[in-house]
């Protein structure tokens, strides 16, 4: 039987995802000046190989309430390969922008796509209602982790090609429901691949995921802010697909096995239909409940996770996944994944877990250091109770062996194995996101 940590090895997550400060705007935007509190979700589709892609946008929804934080339309931090920038058309002023990370970015770094293999993705970005005409410009991070614009389009939200229609169509389950969408963090679970008979199995597997992450750190300060709801539409069949087995299983959202070939790396390409459905709903981030035994999961940056439920580790495959899917954290472990240099020799890697910087002075989580702690910091095959505590540089994450260091010797984002859970700097990456998601 492979160990834990080997099975999480292969379980490669994300995109990368991109951390830095952004030089604070003097005179934020004010959400009433400028916005309704209902939303716009505009679907894309994007289609190309590594050197050469084209974005087109398809269709454009109004949802009828604005989930978020209204102090959060310019986030302080940056994440993420791709970013969406709304300018006031009049003025020409800033007044909204989104991170996240596409698939279709992650397939760049493969090897199919660096031979020209042409596929196509789908992606979602969802905007405040705008008050007047806006300007929404999609960039892209480049090699040198500039972002560069790669489209355009302008949004006149009376515009009467914009969809108003009803998605309500699902039965909802309120699981724990803190207050009002824009003060609280509202996390969506869909199910998938639940047939209609299998609706309570759903609503058990959605009470143990929720009673699992409210119980664990750093979520569990944060329990009086946290809504958890569900969404349960029921699959013609049970499970999802596995290709490497031969197995296909019609389900509401297309869940698969073997994205990239990879044997665990579980998501669906279905992104229009997931938004589609958790829009019943008012969501800030948004989970894939998959109704399979298989050991499994996958996320994408600021978008969505899925994780299999029927496995003994799902809970902990759950928590790990929403870990890159909320608050962009990258994996701190080494291995085979399918990409080709996911991470840029020459560039420092901006999620918060993992770096190629040793100078004490900058490093970026010189604040949790432990005193006169080596930097790097040495492995050790068998760390004591006490040195497991160890906050330094040890070598090894982001799938790279060496050049590449993480500050804790385990943690839930390179291995299941470790009972405390997330590294120190993991931990407040999180806790920082759910603040920012509160208005804190
Ligand atoms: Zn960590």
């Amino acid at each position: 039987m492979p160990s834990v940590r080997s099975l999480l090895l292969l379980l490669c997550c994300g995109v990368p995802q991109v951390l830095f400060a952004q030089s604070p705007d003097p005179q934020p935007p004010v959400f009433a000046d400028w916005f309704e509190d209902r939303a716009l979700r505009l679907e894309f589709i994007v289609a190309g190989h590594a050197t050469e892609h084209t974005i087109a946008l398809q269709e454009i929804f109004e949802e009828p309430c604005w989930p978020e934080h209204p102090g959060l339309l310019l986030p302080r931090r940056q994440l993420c390969s791709t970013r969406a920038r709304v300018y006031d058309a009049a003025s020409g002023t800033l007044i909204c922008q989104r991170s996240f990370d596409t698939l279709f970015s992650e397939y760049t770094t493969t090897t199919p796509a660096a031979n020209k293999t042409r596929r196509s993705f789908e992606f979602v970005v969802r905007i405040p209602l705008p008050k007047a005409p806006v300007r929404l410009v999609l960039e892209e991070r480049n090699r040198q982790y500039n972002y560069e614009p790669v489209f355009e389009t302008t949004i006149a939200p009376d515009d009467l090609h914009i969809r108003r229609e009803s998605v309500r169509q699902d039965e909802i389950l309120d699981i724990h429901i803190a207050g009002a969408p824009q003060s609280s963090l509202d996390l969506t679970f869909l199910a998938e691949g639940y047939t209609a008979e299998q609706s309570a199995d759903f609503k058990a597997d959605l009470q143990r995921m929720s009673d699992f992450l409210l119980t664990q750190s750093p979520w569990n300060e944060f329990r009086d802010n946290i809504s958890i709801r569900g969404i349960f539409r029921p699959s013609p069949e049970q499970g999802t697909d596995e290709p490497h087995r031969r197995i296909y299983r019609n389900t509401n959202l297309g869940a698969t096995f073997n994205i990239f070939d990879l044997d665990r790396y579980l998501l669906s390409e279905q992104n229009h239909d997931i938004h589609r459905m958790a829009a019943q709903v008012p969501s800030d981030t948004v989970v894939l409940l998959a109704n399979s035994k298989t050991y499994g999961g996958g996320a994408v940056c600021l978008d969505y996770c899925i994780s299999t439920t029927g496995h003994n580790n799902s809970p902990l495959v759950f928590i790990h996944e929403l870990a890159h899917s909320f608050a962009g954290l990258a994996d701190e472990y080494t291995g085979n994944v399918a990409y080709n240099q996911m991470y840029p020799d020459d560039q420092e890697p901006m999620e918060a877990n993992i770096t190629r910087n040793l100078n004490r002075e900058t490093l970026k989580w010189r604040q949790f250091l432990s005193p006169d702690i080596p930097l790097p910091t040495p492995n050790l095959p068998q760390p004591e109770a006490s040195e497991k505590q160890l906050v330094g540089a040890f070598e090894g994450g982001g799938y790279l062996k060496q050049g590449m260091f993480r500050s804790e010797q385990d943690c839930w984002m390179g291995s299941l194995l470790r009972d405390e859970g997330f590294c120190v700097v993991c931990r407040e990456a999180i806790r920082e996101t759910i603040k920012g998601h509160l208005g804190k």
